[in-house]
């Protein structure tokens, strides 16, 4: 019974969810405004999947050659197919040069160039002046391992801090007052199975993306959404999702990324004719045109016949010819995933590659101030009170319809610092949170105990795959009508085994099936959204590209989708505009245009 469990009450000035780059950016800013902040996470911090991140963080630096921060705001919005709203990327691009810069002095072990400064690289999608030029040299890199750099420096400054960390504790659910405020989190604590119950005047998600929707992905098994499951739960709305970003590089068969990093690094792509296939498509920037762009001529390559291998079913990336001194300095790490998980030796001979899911778009939608907003009937928009969401769980927007490469470590870092900030403009340290008033403890609790004691069906890693399969084969790198209905049908199939899995050990500590069961359930809510978004958006943009609507269509679709979903799988849409104006003086917006490689 519900009712049985007991609750260990905890308070906090705030609360930040998850301890990736986002969540412990924002951690470290607001212990550091005096704020009493209790970071939360599944798994151990430098676990996250932040730790994974490889090829760089952009910052227009120009340590190699001439940069501009406004070059790299109309490469951004360029890449966003101008979905991504310009206020945001102004900000995020100005401020990438401290961001990174601070980044520096607090420890990050950056490459670095003759003249000692941090190392910079090229990157799919960045050009100097506004494309006219040649690729920029703007993705600032620790190796390629960078994300780890970034994860274990803004760690150990949390710990100086003397950040308070509740490691391995697994929220469930927000805690919403009956008036919209959010008021804290329930969590599992999953080494004793003890609920905890968590107020703060503040929530801060930063649960990173659902990439674990899909069959084949480069995201880490904790990648499951549940910041944003929890968000749909509380009736609030995502927005965007049906941008999913495939990654042209991860290894085939293993979905183990290769950065781009590797192409920024003079590496290229040939098809089954050993032809060299990107400057068909990007004349200019070719191997490094946009992940958009790149994966959808690979999937055009092997749907032509030009694969490689056996089943002609995917492409080859060649570093071959780049020096093996280069290769071991700058791409390490990549020299060792292609032996390990493609058995190939990267100085030698070819890797094989195909596109995989690498990036959530889509998110919970924020302001520039991380503050969660949802458009109300009358167009306005509204702050949710308590609530803030950062990092790949929220959308800010920058990223638009497509993201850049190494935009998303700075993205991170920026509105990590950017929640910090306006929380230690609301919270005076040491108010006391309110209590929770309405039902949503008791809802939460009920759901957790229905899970844990659910024995309708198949078990979470039996059905896990059928939904995977669906969303792989129905919303993938190309869409269309006929495909996305099936795989709609596929979906809904699957709801009542979604909802029905069985845990077939109910006890509460350690429980891992527990936990693939509550992950699960959040994946599916994620599922339902990106297909329902996919379907009702009819134009390409971006990472959607539809072929029976082929073209962008600004006059409908320059809007943000905001979707909603209800516990009986019934998704409704509001659409929010797209910010054009940058509110700077400093740089005026890129209107819509056609948008060339
Ligand atoms: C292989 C790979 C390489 C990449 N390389 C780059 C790159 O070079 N440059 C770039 O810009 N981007 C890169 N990206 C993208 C980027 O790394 C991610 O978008 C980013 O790291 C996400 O960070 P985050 O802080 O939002 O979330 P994450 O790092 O995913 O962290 C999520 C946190 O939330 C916690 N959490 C989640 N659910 C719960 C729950 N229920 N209860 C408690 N805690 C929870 C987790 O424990 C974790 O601490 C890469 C991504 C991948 C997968």
């Amino acid at each position: 019974m519900p009712n049985a469990y007991e609750i260990v009450d905890h308070s906090f000035d705030v609360i930040v969810l998850g301890a990736g780059g986002a969540g412990l950016r924002a951690t470290l800013g607001m212990v550091a405004a005096g704020l009493n902040t209790a970071c939360i996470t599944k798994v151990f911090p430098t676990r996250s999947h932040t730790v994974a991140a490889q090829g760089g963080v952009s910052a227009a630096l120009g340590n190699i050659e001439n940069d501009d921060w406004r070059w790299h705001m109309f490469d951004t919005v360029r890449g966003s197919d101008w979905l991504g709203d310009q206020d945001a990327i102004a900000y995020m691009c100005r401020e990438a040069v401290d961001a990174v810069v601070e980044l520096e002095h607090l420890g990050v072990p950056f490459s670095r160039t003759d003249a000692g400064k941090i190392y910079q690289r090229r990157f799919g999608g960045h050009t100097t002046d506004y494309a006219k030029g040649d690729m920029a040299y703007r993705a600032c890199a620790a190796a390629d391992r960078t994300g780890h750099a970034i994860l274990h420096t803004l760690y150990q400054q949390c710990l100086k801090h003397k950040a308070r960390f509740f490691i391995e504790y697994f929220a469930l659910d927000l805690l919403m007052d009956d008036d919209g405020f959010c008021r804290g989190l329930l969590a599992l604590c999953l080494e004793d199975g003890s609920i905890h119950r968590f107020r703060a005047n503040m929530t801060v998600i930063a649960t990173g993306g659902c990439g674990r929707v899909y069959q084949s992905c480069t995201s880490a098994h904790t990648c499951t959404g549940d910041g944003s499951a929890m968000v749909l739960r509380a009736g609030l709305p995502l927005q965007d999702m049906e941008f999913i970003q495939f990654h042209p590089t991860g290894v085939y068969g293993a979905g183990v990324l290769i950065t781009e990093g590797a192409r920024g690094e003079g590496g290229y792509l040939t098809n089954s004719e050993g032809e060299r296939f990107m400057p068909k498509y990007a004349p200019r920037e070719k191997d490094l045109s946009s992940r958009d762009v790149v994966s959808r001529a690979e999937a055009v390559e092997i749907r032509e016949g030009r694969g490689v291998g056996e089943k002609k079913d995917h492409i080859h990336l060649h570093l071959e010819h780049i020096p093996a001194d280069v290769l071991d300095a700058r791409l390490p790490g990549i020299v060792q995933s292609a032996r390990t998980f493609a058995g190939v030796d990267a100085h030698k001979e070819p890797i094989p590659v195909i596109p995989t899911v690498h990036y959530v778009m889509g998110g919970i939608p924020t302001n520039i101030k991380a503050e969660v907003v949802h458009p109300t009937k009358d167009s306005t928009e509204t702050v949710v009170p308590g609530l803030m969401a950062i990092g790949e769980a929220a959308c800010v927007s920058v990223h638009g319809a497509n993201r850049l490469g190494t935009n998303s470590l700075l993205d991170l870092i920026v509105f990590g610092r950017a929640a910090a900030l306006r929380a230690a403009e609301l919270i005076k340290p040491g108010t006391r949170a309110r209590e929770v008033n309405g039902h949503s403890q008791e809802a939460a609790l009920a759901r957790f105990d229905r899970t844990r004691h659910s024995k309708g069906g198949n078990k979470p890693g039996e059905i896990r795959p059928l939904m995977q399969e669906a969303m792989q084969s129905g919303f993938g790198v190309f869409r269309r009508e006929d495909t996305l209905q099936e795989g709609m049908k596929k979906l809904n199939d699957l709801r009542d085994p979604l909802e029905r899995v069985t845990v077939d050990d109910s006890s509460l500590k350690w429980n891992v099936a527990l936990v693939s069961a509550l992950e699960l359930a959040n994946l599916s809510e994620q599922a339902v959204v990106i297909a329902h978004s996919a379907v009702a958006r009819t134009e390409s943009r971006g990472a959607h590209a539809r072929d029976d609507y082929p073209q962008r269509d600004d006059k409908n679709w320059l809007k943000h989708t905001v979707a909603r979903k209800d516990a009986d799988w019934k998704v409704t849409f509001d659409y929010r505009p797209v910010r054009l104006e940058t509110r700077s003086n400093e740089v005026e917006s890129f209107p819509p245009a056609e948008r060339t490689h």
